[in-house]
């Protein structure tokens, strides 16, 4: 691949996890961790002379689909002069061609959680009995509410005697030393590269906030992104629905961008992904799906439209630019006057962040502009609403509510946002919604047959 030093996660869990042992290794967005775990996964398998009878030796779980499918395509450029077979499974994809590959023999297997739980029960022809190593990457992600039940039964069913078990994140709760305790032998490794680093976000990226009202958030995302049409740019909101929504609107009025949500089709998915992956410049608007792991090229900005639900989210968000060894990037998160609490928290969590102006009189006002289309419009007045109401659905059940409290909204001011004139009348109970816990406002995509559905699928 053509790297000629190890980065300081792979010099220090490779050794270790090759030598068998268990780890928990922690480090920054972009140091190398997939191929902390692979190299040692791979190793393993190459050394047992895995044959395909053999079944899976090694097993990647992964949060979402796309992280999937590029730790897939990083697993097949190493395994390509060894005999080991590679294979994935992963929500939205055709559940029978997968069974009919795991019967073949699959050596190492990527899957996200759901997927994988039901071919672990309902495909007889997938042998696992034979696994030797189980890597979670992203594993405080996996092991949030929405995963944890299908975590639990997947450890319950495959072999845990003489399995070696990695876990990797950039960020931690305590839930993964929860599960370390569970499911990793006696004397695991805890290797954090950061623990005595000032900051938690790299080097590298130069991070701004901007205050901005409500009402002219839309015109501040517009006025950017005319600004730096050559440059390439994932911007994040809270909901699918906004999402769809935005890019409705950008697309419509010429300003192209590629968007990428749970509710989408899974070709479709993936095929965003890769052609934004593979282009030079561009836009890509999306939920928090493309939060995690995603290792996209040279990307310039990191937009957060709507602010994430905790510095942890910011972290991942912001760690998809500035990524390798001496990557640079930046990033701009949007908040509103009675938002700026959240400031506190990411000073908390050791993220630098300062405040960028952006001067009024370089605001392209479009706003008039824009309800009249809203106005005459009745397919993008019909997603405008949706997106309206998916993100005041989302803001109540933020899970900082003293920071993000949905009745603090000028509603007014939010409506004019999305395009409209006066707001309107939307069927949500904003009081209800306050008791769901946070996790389930965030997309990471619909879960698999059988898994219980969130609000936000
Ligand atoms: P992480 O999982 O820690 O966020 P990735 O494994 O996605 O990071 O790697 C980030 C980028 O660094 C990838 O583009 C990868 O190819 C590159 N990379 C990995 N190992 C090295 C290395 N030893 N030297 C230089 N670049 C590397
Ligand atoms: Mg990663």
């Amino acid at each position: 691949m053509g790297f000629e030093k190890m980065t300081e996660v792979q010099s220090r869990t490779i050794p270790p996890l090759m030598a068998g042992r268990d780890v928990l290794g922690a480090a920054k967005t972009g140091s190398g961790k997939t191929l902390a775990f692979l190299i040692p996964a791979i190793e393993m398998l190459t050394s047992l002379k895995f044959k395909p009878r053999n079944g899976t030796g090694c097993l990647v779980i992964t949060p979402t689909r796309e992280l999937a499918l590029q730790i897939y395509g990083v697993a097949h450029e190493l395994l390509e002069h060894h005999s080991q077979t590679l294979g994935i499974v992963i929500g939205g994809a055709n559940r029978r061609n997968e069974a009919d590959k795991l019967s073949r023999g699959v050596n190492l297997l990527i899957a996200t959680p759901g997927r994988l739980l039901d071919h672990l029960q309902n495909t007889p022809g997938f042998v696992f009995k034979n696994l030797k190593a189980l890597v979670l990457d992203e594993a405080d992600r996996i092991l949030e509410m929405g995963f944890e039940d299908e975590m639990r039964q997947i450890i319950k069913i495959i072999p845990s005697q003489d399995r070696q078990t990695m876990l990797f994140s950039a960020t931690q709760t305590t839930k993964v030393e929860d599960l370390a305790r569970i499911s990793l032998r006696p004397g695991p490794l805890y290797i954090n590269v950061d623990y005595h680093k000032e900051a938690s976000t790299v080097e590298g990226l130069e991070q701004g906030y901007v205050i901005c009202e409500a009402d002219k958030r839309f015109l501040l995302l517009f006025s950017f992104l005319k600004r730096f049409s050559k440059k390439k740019i994932i911007v994040f909101f809270s909901s699918c629905a906004s999402v769809k929504y935005y890019a409705e609107l950008l697309n419509y009025i010429d300003l192209p961008v590629l968007d990428l949500h749970g509710k989408q089709k899974q070709q479709k998915r993936t095929n965003t992904f890769f052609e934004f992956r593979n282009a030079e410049k561009g836009t890509l608007i999306c939920t928090d799906v493309a939060a995690r792991g995603l290792d996209i090229p040279a990307v310039d900005w990191i937009v957060q439209f709507d602010p994430p639900d905790d510095p942890r989210d910011y972290i991942h968000r912001v760690g998809r630019t500035a990524r390798g060894s001496d990557g640079k990037g930046r990033s701009l998160m949007f908040l509103q006057t009675n938002e700026v609490g959240f400031l506190k928290y990411l000073k908390e969590a050791r993220v630098p962040v300062v405040e960028f102006e952006f001067p009024a009189k370089k605001l392209v006002n479009v706003q008039s502009q824009l309800e009249k289309l809203i106005g005459k419009n009745y397919y993008l007045n019909g997603s405008a609403k949706d997106g309206y109401k998916s993100y005041l659905q989302a803001y109540a059940s933020h899970s900082l509510r003293t920071v993000f409290d949905v009745h603090k909204l000028d509603l007014i001011k939010v409506a004019k946002s999305f395009g409209f004139s006066t707001p309107p009348k939307v069927d949500i109970q904003l009081g209800s919604a306050r008791d769901k816990r946070s996790t389930q406002r965030r997309d990471y995509g619909p879960r698999s047959r059988g898994a219980k559905r969130r609000r936000d699928d």
